[in-house]
């Protein structure tokens, strides 16, 4: 359950049932399962904060998110309300159901101990990264565990909220951020699925305003005024 109150938390009235809602901490891994037709609301509640994001398949943990699979079959570059997430067998699995962001990256990656270092200094390489939430949750978590998941099954990832503009002369840039306190982006489970998140505790680009803060996670079966 929720364990701060925020005024950008989610009116929990709107919801027709609450499976989960829990709050994951600045900087902290994040897991649970997400049944075939549920959906998962991610609530930015401070404002530029990038989420990464894996989604992999109960049936097979082999079948997870794929960056390439999505792009190419969206013909898009970024990710909105509408995109439909491919797995790596070209099979969709979730779609964005809804969205008061407007944009998500899938090009960026997560941040790792080592990309720190080619991109910032070698003094970064202790620092706290996406990759390292992802191994320590894939360790630990009793979600992982029950799938028999491990670092193998880390691939590429969703950064929400996270604003990764290709310029014309089409280098990407990891730029300010676009999300505010109170936006969230809002997935449908068209599969049964395992999701992994990393709240990034990344200090060195503006991808968290230099800030990581606290995120709401929620899983329902639908929101009341849409039936
Ligand atoms: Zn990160």
């Amino acid at each position: 359950m929720a364990t701060v109150i925020d005024p950008h938390m989610a009116n929990e009235s709107i919801f027709k049932e609450i499976i989960l809602n829990e709050i994951c901490p600045a900087g902290e891994p994040w897991m649970c399962e997400l049944k075939q037709g549920h959906y998962l609301r991610i609530i930015d509640l401070k404002g530029n904060q990038a989420v990464d994001t894996l989604l992999v398949t109960q049936h097979d943990p082999a079948e997870r998110y794929s960056a390439t699979d999505t792009l190419a079959l969206n013909q898009a570059v970024y990710l909105e309300k509408g995109s439909v997430l491919y797995s790596n067998f070209g099979r969709s699995i979730a779609v964005i159901h809804d969205d008061t962001c407007g944009r998500h990256d899938t090009l960026g990656g997560a941040c790792s101990c080592e990309s720190n270092t080619v991109r910032y200094a070698h003094n970064t390489y202790p620092m706290h990264s996406c990759r390292n939430n992802f191994m320590h949750a894939l360790a630990l978590h009793p979600v992982a565990r029950k799938f028999q998941l491990n670092v193998r099954h880390i691939g590429p990832n969703i950064n929400f909220f996270m604003n990764v503009p290709v310029t014309p002369q089409g280098h990407l840039m990891f730029d300010d951020g676009i999300s505010a306190p109170g936006k969230y982006v809002e997935l449908y489970a068209e599969v049964d699925l395992i999701v992994l998140i990393s709240n990034c505790p990344q200090l060195n680009n503006p991808c968290n305003a230099y800030n990581p803060t606290p995120i709401q996670l929620l899983v329902h079966t639908g929101v009341r005024s849409e039936s």
